[in-house]
């Protein structure tokens, strides 16, 4: 079967990686890919935001499944038209991909459906939040509406900060009760009515060692996420995934793909932080090593409603994965900076998986924040974590850095 994948960073290259062991994959493509995806892909200059282009491309180059990574092409309604066209698609509608889209959908469906979650009020605008914040203590969560990578979210610790954050959110805002407890995310994959775990990761967002300084896209991440064991597990599914499927399936808009649950572990049980449409980047690139089932089998499986009963395995072995970021990450980085000696650093078996890179007179350089994600596995967190900066080590990426300390709670935990 012949497939084509969306995107073009170190998620979508552990995807590509990943369906390249299919027994049942035809040819691969990818739009518009990367060097790293190349090696796996035959790479398509194509605009993904011309869903007429890419149907067209489907249907000259008999393709079976299509593959979405990113979010910004499901909230732009590209699964919608694809399946319209009668094109298989792993990823979920515009209406079900609001699960990620609009922070308001998803508290207001958590509410309906009796989903754990942390309390909250909707607020169309600085005048209506203001007003609304008195009922909540402190610390209080800010939430502008709508995507916002990140940054839309303030955890205000006084009053006035929570105002001001308050009157900075330019536009819709949710404000919401602060939860307490470690973060883990969890992943299901769903063909609309039918929902099975898929894996569980933590990651670190700060840019700096120790979880200090500004946020980022994640600096590294390893799975599975041993806080979340597997009575959470099946408490966190039972509780908040499931419903969230039915809810979705009730309205008329199923959601069909991988659904990332952002967890907040409290003493009280799993409670919802957020949802991501998606599979997480670098989440990704920890679970895909990890998996020993067939993944095109299991994402075709996703797009044909054929869920029920599917073979999803994943080894007991731990991944973790370390980025390398170019200099300036997360504010602007440093572009066209060279990278070397990527062979050697696989040569023990560690996979580096590429995300902002390019080609340039033949050699391969930064395009982007983040560049690579260096995974590697071990029986435990601190083995693996060994492996990854081993390879990190013997990459050559003058203009690029790294966290030192990807992993260091669970090692930590491990080491007591
Ligand atoms: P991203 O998609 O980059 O994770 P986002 O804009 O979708 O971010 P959230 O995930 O909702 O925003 O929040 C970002 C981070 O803020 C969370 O990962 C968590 O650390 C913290 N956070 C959010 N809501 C709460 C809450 N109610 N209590 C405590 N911490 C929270």
């Amino acid at each position: 079967m012949n497939v084509l994948l969306i995107g073009s960073g170190g998620r979508e290259h552990a995807l590509a990686w990943k369906l390249a062991q299919s027994a049942r994959l035809g040819k691969l493509f990818a739009a518009p890919g990367n060097p790293g995806i190349a090696r796996h892909a035959e790479l398509v200059a194509m605009d993904v935001a011309d869903h007429e282009a890419v149907i067209g491309f489907c249907r000259r180059q008999q393709i079976g499944l299509v593959v979405i990574g990113p979010e910004a092409p499901l909230v732009a309604g590209l699964a919608d038209d694809l399946r319209a066209a009668g094109v298989p698609v792993f990823g979920p509608g515009r209406a079900a991909a609001q699960l990620e889209g609009s922070k308001g959908f998803t508290k207001d469906l958590c509410a309906n459906a009796g989903i754990p979650t942390a309390g909250y009020v909707r607020a169309e605008h600085a005048e209506d939040g203001l007003a609304r914040l008195a009922p909540f203590g402190l610390p209080v969560v800010i939430k502008a509406d709508g995507l916002a990578a990140g940054k839309g979210v303030v955890i205000a610790s006084t009053r006035e900060e929570a105002e001001q954050a308050i009157r900075a959110a330019d536009g819709p805002m949710v404000i919401e009760e602060f939860l307490d407890g470690e973060e883990a995310s969890l992943f299901a994959l769903s063909d609309g009515t039918t929902v099975v775990p898929f894996g569980s990761a933590q990651d670190h967002k700060r840019v700096g060692d120790g979880d200090v300084g500004p946020n980022t896209g994640g600096m590294g991440a390893y799975s599975p996420a041993r806080v979340l064991t597997p009575a959470l597990e099946r408490q966190a599914m039972r509780e908040i995934v499931e419903p969230t499927v039915k809810a979705m399936a009730e309205a008329g808009t199923p959601f069909v793909g991988v659904l990332y649950a952002g967890l907040m572990l409290t003493p009280t049980g799993p409670k919802l932080i957020e949802y991501n449409a998606r599979f997480g980047d670098p989440e990704c690139q920890v679970l895909m090593p990890r998996l020993e089932s067939d993944l095109l089998e299991l994402l075709l499986a996703c797009a044909e409603g054929k869920l029920e009963g599917a073979d999803v395995r994943f080894s007991d072995r731990v991944a973790l994965t370390v980025v390398m970021a170019a200099r300036g990450y997360p504010g602007t980085p440093e572009t066209g900076g060279e990278i070397d000696d990527i062979d050697d650093a696989e040569a023990a078996g560690t996979i580096v998986f590429q995300a902002g890179t390019k080609e340039q007179d033949g050699r391969l350089v930064a395009s982007g924040g983040r560049v690579l994600a260096v995974t590697a596995e071990g029986p435990t967190v601190r083995w693996a974590q060994h492996a990854a900066y081993t390879a990190v080590d013997r990459i050559r990426f003058p203009s690029g850095f790294c966290r030192r300390d990807i992993g260091w709670r669970e090692v930590a935990r491990e080491t007591k």
